[in-house]
């Protein structure tokens, strides 16, 4: 079996320390910087899910059950609609300190133990490595081929960004770009592909 990777390069950390706020409207605006415009679960990067507006304030112990947390920052991530609306008002514990239980519940993506129970493969598909990463994955439906296809989506994307870069330089100094671009076109495809994939899987 190839190596596993972590399901986030950059890990978030809620580090806003402003005013409290008293709409999510507000905190939004704070989070998606916090969570670099990615989902704190699956870490879809939001202009590839339907931008900022179709993404939501997610509330890790949710707001049904606890109401004295829904402006509380501390309680809020930036998240993809997938995930949100897998998770819903799902909660383990009888308060909103007990999240996880035994190997069920859910941890928090800005803590370190998130990262210990779900990781990713190669293709970009997250796979659960413990008990409590498999009722995660489950219940999020982190499985949902949408994940892995916005994660080589992103990355091809950024590819091309450094090819372009490259292309550029060369060009300045008068160098052949032929097999660049060539490569550059593959890449092209190869992202058009996936968009195509990803477009049928929101029908
Ligand atoms: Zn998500």
């Amino acid at each position: 079996m190839s190596e596993l990777m972590e399901v986030k390069i950059v890990k978030p950390k809620r580090s806003y320390r402003g005013v409290k706020w008293k709409t999510n409207v507000a905190n939004k605006k704070r989070l998606v910087k916090d969570f670099n415009n990615r989902c704190a679960y699956c870490d879809d990067l939001d202009k590839h899910g339907g931008g900022y507006r179709n993404y939501h304030v997610e509330h890790f112990a949710p707001k049904d059950k606890f109401h004295e947390l829904e402006y509380n920052y501390s309680n809020l991530l930036y998240s993809c609609q997938y995930c949100n609306i897998s998770k819903s008002n799902k909660w383990i514990g009888s308060t909103a300190n007990t999240s996880v239980i035994g190997d069920k519940g859910f941890l928090d993506p800005c803590g370190e133990q998130y990262y210990q129970h779900l990781k990713r493969n190669e293709s970009g598909k997250i796979v659960p490595i413990t008990k409590l990463g498999r009722y995660m994955y489950n219940e999020l439906q982190l499985y949902l081929l949408r994940h892995e296809l916005i994660y080589s989506i992103d990355k091809i994307s950024l590819k091309i960004k450094m090819i372009k870069q490259i292309i550029e330089m060369k060009k300045q100094k008068g160098e052949n770009t032929g097999p660049l671009e060539a490569f550059k076109s593959e890449l092209s495809d190869a992202f058009f592909n996936y968009y195509d994939l990803l477009t049928d899987e929101n029908r």
